[in-house]
């Protein structure tokens, strides 16, 4: 077995097995010192026991001898009769009691020895003592002889004759032979005299040597108590060993070093069987202390401990507490992600997206989906379903009707339930498409009303004690956080930017658009107005009608200001009665120059409130940016000047802070008012500029120009007052008059023998919108009597592009007559070529800016091949327009273009100059430039 491990080195483990120790050392230790104590002290006990019941055994049997001594002494004494002859007493006394006897003497009243056998002298003390001694009783006297020996006698002083009798107790008779005693100890006699002691035996001379502490192991004594039977003084039988047991002796017969052997061995054992259980115990302590450190550090390892003991239940506590901590610790940081992306950003997107990674995390084999409920009406609730499953993460919209969403509000801890293919919920049906057989539908609140749902499909069924809902109604709240925050900072954002009566933006929110109009306006290089409105005698209105009234007609007339504005401009309200329109550059200055009109017609336009017809009108200043200002201040505070130069030169107008703008705008007001007469007053002419085949440089057919003459005005060119009428709406008119004389023209032509050539007509967008545009056509061409096919409309790209179907419609219509179409000024609009082919068109006609640019080595020619190279895969016709050198006529030549038009063959020219042309022949070439230009008075 090995024991290794940091537990050795623990304080815990240190302690437990030093307490161990101590708890098995001490009783021990004690153990084994106290049973070594009490076993010796047993010993001791026995041994001496041995040694006293030896020394008494001894003191009975010479007591027994004494007492069998006396009784001889004193049947002989008693028995005897008095003799006269001493010899015969010696004699009889030798004879009957030689072996208990050694002497016995008789003494006359005078001390006169009467009988002796070898008796040895009496000490003289004896002698003198025996008068005091009791008559006729038996006394047992002890002395010492001079060599020392102890004679021990019996008195008997008779009252007969007053003789004294004294025997010697023959010692090897009292004390027994000396070989009987056994050999290994001295046992001696000794007669007590207070406290002195007089010895009277010994079996065996105690040796000097042998001589060792007197203990009780060794020594031993029993005291004859001799008073009461012989009223002497009691003798001590004394019994030593003679080979005295020490204490190693002692020791060994304990067996010390066995038990000392025994101890350390159990101790031994116990220091061992310590250590496994300190073991056993402090490695799966260090495991879980491992693992709470871990945990600090947010590692949430599971603790492994082998075995089923309590600390493996513990392990298994633990490992449950470390994951539900983890699980608690994510789902923590989850919400305070969540919560973040609330507070810094509140982005819901964002938010369903971090909720819905949070639940794959608890539930990865779900399939979620929240939807968020948008837009309402009667019967139909929109949602926006955000749905993840497989590992895939997708946005769809789902329309659920009102009771359906009731039905999902109405179970507020959730439900769970089958999934359908065939259910009539949607969002059941997506689930069940998404291979979920149950769902569980949670509705999210938000004060009180459903403002979305959750829906977690699984393959597996589910319960309604899912220990995953709870925290999923959780997640599920911080959606309904994140949409009523997104709610009120858009209603807090609307309030703050945006005016409380007319909910148009307010002058926050003006500063802001402005701003962005300002950087447009310098991307695009285009200009940008701002338009300050002020309505005329507005307080009038306030003071007479009431407020009530005042704020009605506000209203009124912001949303007329609005219907009158494109998206991209803004429309806000000041403050009062004023209004600040952002006019972004995008549209031509013409373009907003008619907007002003319009913003002046639609206020002026009677409105009828409490029962009064009011008539309003605004006087309106207007400041151009970058020209007027360059930042928003100066751009208001400008256009506010201008207003009040419109007050001041009597209202209802308008006036730029520029003088020049204010001549611009006039200018084109008087040019609107002699345009709408020029019909009338024959103001209008047409040109006709020659396409030329460049194969043949025969003519092939005549582009209409208008010409507008006017006393006032002189000679205007198209470019200049084809925008304004097509802004005043008059280019329908005009445009009818173009078709109508080009057709009769081309009519007279045929008329005169001149065929085979076309007749192009330019077609404004405003025209091409018309929806008589059409019946217009076919009444002309049937008035005049002209053949469709002998016309051709040129249309400018940015008609074409807008591919509406009406567009669509429109152009096959116009095919459909026979009439041809032209892509006009083709390569301007920034289209995409590939649209072309979609269009029922027969010609491009490649703008001047390309032909221009028809150089030796200019860097747009490529695009004028390109340009004829697309072209001819489509089957077009290609025309190359304001060709005016003999160059750019050699390169077209080469590249294949089909008929040239410009300068150098003809200007445009008058009906009757091209009358002319086109009886001398048709053919035209480079050479008939001078000629025709001299002759035909060009533009
Ligand atoms: P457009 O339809 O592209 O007409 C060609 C313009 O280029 C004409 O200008 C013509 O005189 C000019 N031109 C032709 N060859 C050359 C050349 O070699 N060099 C130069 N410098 N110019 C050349 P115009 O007549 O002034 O017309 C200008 C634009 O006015 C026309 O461009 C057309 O868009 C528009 N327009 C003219 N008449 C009408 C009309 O009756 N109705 C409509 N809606 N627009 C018309
Ligand atoms: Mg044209
Ligand atoms: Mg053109």
């Amino acid at each position: 077995m090995q024991i290794s491990g940091t537990f050795l080195t623990s304080k815990v483990g240190q302690r437990i097995a030093l307490l161990l120790l101590l708890a098995a050392i001490i009783p021990a230790t004690l153990m084994t010192v106290l049973s070594n104590q009490k076993l010796s002290e047993i010993i001791t006990n026995y041994e001496h026991q041995s040694l006293v019941e030896k020394s008494r055994n001894h003191a009975l049997t010479v007591f027994s001898n004494l007492i069998f001594a006396r009784n001889r002494f004193e049947h002989e004494v008693t028995s005897h009769e008095h003799i006269e002859d001493l010899n015969d007493l010696s004699v009889a006394f030798a004879l009957k009691n030689v072996d208990i006897f050694q002497s016995i003497i008789e003494l006359s009243p005078s001390g006169v020895i009467l009988h002796d056998n070898q008796a040895k002298p009496i000490p003289q003390t004896v002698l003198q003592s025996l008068d005091t001694l009791p008559l006729n009783a038996i006394n047992l006297t002890t002395w010492l002889n001079k060599d020392r020996s102890a004679s021990v006698n019996f008195i008997l002083r008779q009252a007969m004759n007053d003789s004294v009798f004294i025997a010697e107790v023959n010692p090897a008779f009292l004390w027994g032979e000396t070989s009987d005693y056994p050999s290994d100890l001295s046992i001696c006699a000794y007669q007590l005299d207070n406290k002195a002691k007089t010895k009277l035996f010994c079996s065996s001379e105690y040796s000097k040597d042998n001589q060792v502490k007197p203990s009780p192991l060794n020594n031993a004594a029993w005291e004859l108590f001799l008073a009461g039977e012989f009223h002497d003084k009691s003798w001590l039988f004394e019994t030593k060993r003679l080979s005295p047991i020490s204490q190693t002796h002692l020791k060994e017969l304990i067996g010390s070093k066995a038990y000392i052997g025994v101890a350390l061995l159990s101790l031994l054992v116990i220091a061992l069987l310590s250590l496994i259980q300190i073991r056993k115990t402090m490695v799966p302590l260090e495991q879980l202390i491992k693992g709470t450190k871990r945990i600090a550090q947010g590692d949430f390892t599971s603790v492994n401990v082998a075995g089923h003991s309590e600390f493996s239940e513990l392990a298994t506590a633990f490992n449950g507490m470390s994951a539900y901590i983890k699980r608690q610790l994510e789902t923590l940081q989850s919400f305070s992600s969540i919560d973040s992306q609330i507070i810094s950003k509140n982005d819901i997107e964002q938010v369903i997206q971090l909720v819905i990674s949070r639940m794959q995390t608890i539930a990865p084999d779900s399939i979620i989906m929240i939807a968020h409920l948008e837009e309402q009406s009667v019967d139909e609730v929109d949602c926006s379903c955000t749905v993840a499953g497989h590992d895939a993460l997708t946005t769809i919209r789902l329309s659920l009707t009102p009771s359906e969403i009731e039905g999902i509000s109405r179970h507020q801890q959730g439900q769970v339930k089958q999934a359908s293919i065939t259910s009539d919920l949607p969002h059941e049906r997506v689930m069940a498409e998404l291979a979920a057989n149950d769902i569980w539908v949670y509705p999210i609140f938000w004060q009180g009303e459903i403002c979305a749902f959750i829906s977690v499909g699984s393959k597996t069924t589910l319960d309604d004690n899912s220990p995953n809902w709870p925290e999923f109604r959780d997640l599920a709240s911080r959606i309904g956080i994140a949409i009523a925050t997104n709610e009120r900072e858009q209603k807090l954002l609307l309030e703050a930017q945006y005016d409380n009566l007319t909910g148009l933006p307010n002058r926050i929110l003006l500063q802001d658009r402005l701003k962005l109009a300002m950087e447009y306006s310098e991307r695009t290089g285009k200009a940008m107005w701002v338009v300050f409105i002020d309505l005329d005698r507005f307080k009038v209105v306030n003071d007479s009608m009431g407020h009530t009234i005042g704020d009605t007609l506000l209203k009124e007339l912001g949303n007329r200001l609005l219907a009158e504005t494109r998206d991209t401009d803004t429309v806000a309200r000041f403050g009062g009665d004023e209004f600040v329109i952002v006019l972004s550059g995008d549209a031509g200055e013409n373009i907003q120059l008619s907007v002003l009109n319009r913003i002046m017609d639609t206020i002026a336009k009677p409105i009828t409130l409490n029962e009064h017809e009011l008539i309003n009108s605004c006087s309106i200043g207007i400041a151009v940016y970058p020209n007027d200002g360059n930042n928003a201040e100066t751009l208001i505070k400008n256009a506010d000047i201008a207003m009040y130069r419109a007050k001041d030169l009597g209202r209802n107008n308008y006036q730029f802070f520029t003088q020049d703008l204010n001549d611009k705008a006039a200018e084109r007001m008087q040019m609107i008012s002699l345009l709408r007469k020029a019909i009338a007053h024959g103001e209008f002419t047409l040109h006709y500029q020659p396409k030329i085949d460049v194969q043949s440089n025969i003519i092939v057919g005549l582009e209409a120009l208008l010409r507008w003459n006017n006393h006032t005005l002189g000679n205007v060119p198209p470019n200049k007052f084809i925008p304004v009428a097509e802004e005043a709406g008059l280019i329908i008119e005009i445009g009818e008059w173009v078709l109508k004389t080009a057709c009769k023209q081309m009519v007279t032509w045929q008329q005169s023998g001149i065929n085979e050539i076309l007749m192009s007509v330019n077609v404004s967008a405003r025209q091409f919108q018309d929806d008589n545009f059409i019946e217009k056509i076919k009444l002309t061409l049937l008035k005049v009597g002209l053949k469709a096919n002998n016309l051709e409309l040129e249309l400018t790209e940015n008609i074409l592009m807008d591919d509406s179907e009406k567009t669509i419609n429109t152009l096959n219509s116009i095919k459909s007559l026979g009439i041809q179409l032209s892509v006009d000024d083709f390569g301007t609009g920034y289209s995409n070529l590939s649209y072309l082919h979609t269009l029922p068109v027969d010609t491009l006609k490649i703008d001047k800016a390309f032909i221009d640019a028809i150089t030796p080595n200019t860097e747009k020619a490529p695009i004028v091949d390109t340009i004829i190279h697309f072209a001819k895969n489509l089957d077009l016709k290609v025309v190359a327009e304001g060709v005016e050198t003999i160059e750019q006529v050699h390169y077209l030549k080469k590249q294949d273009c089909d008929q040239i038009q410009g300068y150098i063959y003809s200007k445009p020219l008058t009906a009757d100059a091209a009358t002319t042309l086109l009886a001398s022949g048709k053919k035209l070439t480079t050479k008939h430039l001078k000629l025709v230009n001299n002759t035909n008075k060009p533009d």
